[in-house]
C-alpha cells in the first residue's frame, strides 16, 4: 500500500482493507495534511450508505446490540456494515484493537464487516466532523450500513448523533435514572428508543417510562417516538428492531428526513466555516490576539469585549454597531 491520498482513495475503493484503513487514519489527520485532497477524491462516490446512531449509557449493551445487527444485516447478500464506535476514554485509534476483535467474535473477520475505533481525545473540537469524514470514507467504498456507536450522553455524542439518518437511544433496567440526564440532550435525537435486557425484570416499566417521556415529535411533529423492547444477548426482539431500521431506510430513500438532512448539512458546513475562519485569523493575527490577552489578564477588560473589539477593527467597525440587522 503506497501512501499519497489518491493511492490510498484508489486502494480502498478497489477494496483493500490495509488502504481503507490508511485513508482513515489520513482522514482524521489535518485538511492539509492529506485529509482535504481525499475528501475531494472520495465525496463522489459516497451518498448511499444508511447512517446509523447507536447512543446511551455504559452498560446497557450498546455493543452486544450493535454485534446483533451487524450480524443481521451482514447476512445478507452482498451487504457490506461498517461500525465506528467512539470510545470517549481510549487513547487508541484505528480499529484494530483486540477488545473489538474479541467483542465482535468472528465478525471482525467477516470481509463484509468493517470495525473501527475512534479515539475521542485526538479529535478534541472537532470530532463530528471527523466522523462526517469517516462516514463519507466508508460511504464511498461500499458499505451500506454504517454503525456510529458513542458512549454517554454528552454534547459529542449528540453531535456525532445528528450525522447519523437513524438514531438509536438504548438504555436498559436499572438505567432508569439516565432517563432524566439523556431528557436534556439526546433523548429528542432519537428516532428509535430501545429498551434492552427485555430479559431482565424491569425492562417494561423503563419502556412505560420512555413511552411517557416520548412525545409526540419527528418532522411531522404528529407521530411519537416508537419505543422497542430487545434483547441482545437471548435475540428476543431484534428482527423486529432490524424490521424498524430497515423501514426508516426505506422512508429515506424515498425522500423522507429531507429536512432533518439540510439541517444537518447546513450545520456542519457552519461548523467547518467557523473553523476555517478562526484557523486563518489566529494565523495572521497573533500580535493583537497576545496583546488584547495581556489586557484581560491584566482586568482592563472582558474577554468578550476584547474579542468583539479584536473582531470589529479587523471588520473595519467602529464599537459597538451590531443591531443585528444585516448591512445594506
Ligand atoms: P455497552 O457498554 O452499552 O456497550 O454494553 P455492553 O454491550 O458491553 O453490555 C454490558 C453488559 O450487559 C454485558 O455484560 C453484556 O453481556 C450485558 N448485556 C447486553 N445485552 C444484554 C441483554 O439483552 N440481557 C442481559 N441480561 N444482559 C445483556
Amino acid at each position: 500500500v503506497k501512501g499519497s491520498p489518491p493511492d490510498l482513495v484508489a486502494g480502498a475503493l478497489r477494496g483493500e482493507i490495509r488502504a481503507l484503513a490508511r485513508l482513515l487514519t489520513v482522514l482524521e489527520g489535518d485538511w492539509e495534511a492529506g485529509a482535504g485532497e481525499a475528501m475531494q477524491l472520495l465525496t463522489p462516490h459516497a451518498g448511499r450508505a444508511h447512517v446509523i446512531g447507536v447512543t446511551g449509557p455504559p452498560g446497557v449493551g450498546k455493543s452486544t446490540l450493535v454485534d446483533r445487527l451487524v450480524t443481521a444485516r451482514a447476512s445478507e447478500a452482498s451487504h457490506r456494515v461498517a461500525v465506528l464506535a467512539f470510545d470517549p476514554s481510549s487513547p487508541f485509534t484505528g480499529g484494530a484493537l483486540l477488545g473489538d476483535r474479541i467483542r465482535m467474535g468472528g465478525r471482525a473477520l467477516d470481509p463484509g464487516v468493517y470495525i473501527r475505533s475512534v479515539a475521542n481525545r485526538v479529535h478534541a473540537g472537532g470530532l463530528s466532523r471527523t466522523a462526517a469524514r469517516l462516514v463519507t470514507a466508508l460511504d464511498a467504498v461500499g458499505y451500506g450500513t454504517i454503525l456510529l456507536e458513542t458512549v454517554g450522553a454528552g454534547q459529542s455524542e449528540v453531535e456525532v448523533a445528528a450525522l447519523a439518518h437513524t438514531v438509536l437511544v438504548v438504555l436498559a433496567p436499572g438505567f432508569g435514572d439516565e432517563i432524566q440526564a439523556l431528557k436534556a440532550g439526546i433523548l429528542e435525537t432519537a428516532d428509535l428508543l430501545v429498551v434492552n435486557k427485555a430479559d431482565l425484570p424491569g425492562a417494561e416499566r423503563v419502556a412505560a417510562t420512555l413511552r411517557a417521556e416520548a412525545a409526540p415529535r419527528g418532522e411531522s411533529g404528529a407521530e411519537a417516538c416508537p419505543v422497542l423492547l430487545v434483547s441482545a444477548e437471548t435475540g428476543a426482539g431484534i428482527p423486529e428492531l432490524v424490521a424498524a431500521i430497515r423501514e426508516r431506510d426505506e422512508a429515506r430513500s424515498s425522500g423522507g428526513g429531507a429536512e432533518r438532512r439540510r439541517t444537518r448539512v447546513r450545520w456542519l458546513l457552519e461548523e467547518a466555516a467557523r473553523d476555517a475562519l478562526w484557523q486563518r485569523y489566529a494565523r495572521s493575527h497573533a500580535g493583537p490576539l497576545a496583546a488584547q490577552t495581556l489586557r484581560v489578564l491584566a482586568g482592563e477588560i472582558d474577554p468578550e469585549s476584547a474579542a468583539r473589539r479584536l473582531i470589529d477593527e479587523d471588520l473595519g467597525i467602529d464599537g459597538e454597531g451590531d443591531d443585528g440587522k444585516p448591512d445594506s
